[in-house]
């Protein structure tokens, strides 16, 4: 969570967002809401950063599908080498490539 209201003495409230590093006090519990909401409510430019923060996890999804993916796709795509295990055939030149 990268925002958080906390108490930090007698009449002193605070509310930090990290996103925008921006720090707004108030005396009591509802003044802070209220200063929250306000930055929060109609804030482009905060809306936009915790829009990135929340899309993290997705993104990472989603890179990680498209990493398992391609590698699904090698497989698929990709025909083992039609190689013989035995190394002994393996050297026999004449029918594994070369004269
Ligand atoms: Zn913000």
């Amino acid at each position: 969570m990268s925002q958080l209201i906390r108490k930090e003495g007698k009449a002193r409230w605070v509310y930090r967002c990290d996103l925008c590093a921006v720090t707004l006090t108030a005396v009591d519990r509802l003044r802070i809401l209220e200063a929250r909401n306000r930055h929060v409510r109609g804030n482009l430019p905060h809306l936009g950063k915790a829009l990135a923060e929340a899309m993290e996890p997705v993104v990472e999804f989603v890179n990680g599908i498209a990493l398992a993916a391609e590698s699904f796709g090698k497989l698929l795509f990709d025909p083992p080498k039609n190689l013989p295990h035995d190394p002994i055939l393996l050297k026999d030149r004449r029918k594994w490539g070369g004269r």
